[in-house]
């Protein structure tokens, strides 16, 4: 599996002097293409700070991240905005559909706003993968939760970027809803070549990952290889209770 994502002593200290706080230590990892990985770890852990910081909302302090062995500190602010459009999508936990337009049309505005015509084959397949079709002209207050929330995964993929970042993308849904929307993102990983880092707290989420990142004040206490959802449970209970 090729590397998409290294980090090499990725740390991030948010404040200065007595007020400082590691927020990310050290963090050495990588994050190989068509792997979804789910990031876990108590609250205050660094999940989301680690997944802006991958995904370059956020600046490292020290440290460095690599995307496809670019250095992101080496861009400037053009260019990481470009990466950001054409490279990552991303899914939060609101949805952030627009309301006035259809669902067809919240997926490929991204497109459309960054002057790309989006390539209706590709478009197609992630609409039947995503089992929407029967949807498309819809405005989002027709649709459920789970159908919402797969539009706008439909959306974060139609541009077709490196890496989709989620940060907790099923916790407003839901235990239905929630287990549709995470078997479709598992299936555009195996079948669509997708590549996913999701933070989540969920164990359940977690347990579709290939690959279950735990998180303890800042460094990865554990890297697990296609855990079961019970291993994820005892994980992060032994996590909690130290
Ligand atoms: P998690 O997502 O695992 O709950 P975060 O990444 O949000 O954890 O936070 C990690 C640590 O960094 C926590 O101690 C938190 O208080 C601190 N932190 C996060 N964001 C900021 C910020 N903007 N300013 C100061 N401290 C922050
Ligand atoms: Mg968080």
């Amino acid at each position: 599996m090729s590397k998409l994502i290294e980090t090499i002593d990725l740390t991030k200290v948010y404040g200065e002097k007595e007020t400082a706080v590691t927020a990310l230590n050290s963090i050495n990892t990588t994050f190989n293409q068509n792997q979804f990985t789910a990031i876990m770890g108590p609250s205050g852990s660094g999940k989301s700070t680690l997944l802006h910081c991958l995904a370059g909302l956020d600046k490292v302090s020290s440290g460095s991240i690599l995307i496809k062995g670019v250095d992101l500190a080496s861009l400037n602010d053009k260019q990481l905005t470009k990466m950001r459009r054409d490279s990552f999508g991303f899914i939060f936990q609101a949805f952030n559909l627009i309301p006035t337009l259809t669902a067809e049309e919240n997926i490929t505005l991204p497109s459309s706003v960054a002057g790309k015509k989006p390539e209706q084959d590709w478009v197609e397949k992630i609409i039947n993968t995503m089992d929407i079709g029967d949807r498309l002209t819809h405005r989002p207050n027709e649709l459920s939760g789970g159908q919402q929330q797969r539009v706008a995964a439909a959306r974060a993929m139609a541009s077709k970027p490196e890496v989709i970042f989620a940060d907790e993308p099923s916790g407003n849904l839901d235990s239905k809803s929630s287990k549709e929307l995470l078997v479709f993102m598992k299936s555009i990983v195996s079948e669509l070549n997708q590549t996913i880092v999701m933070v989540t707290h969920d164990p359940y989420a977690a347990s579709f990952a290939e690959r279950v990142i735990m998180l303890k004040d800042g460094e990865i206490a554990n890297d697990l290889d296609n855990p079961t959802q019970e291993e994820i449970v005892s994980q992060v209970t032994s996590l909690t209770d130290i």
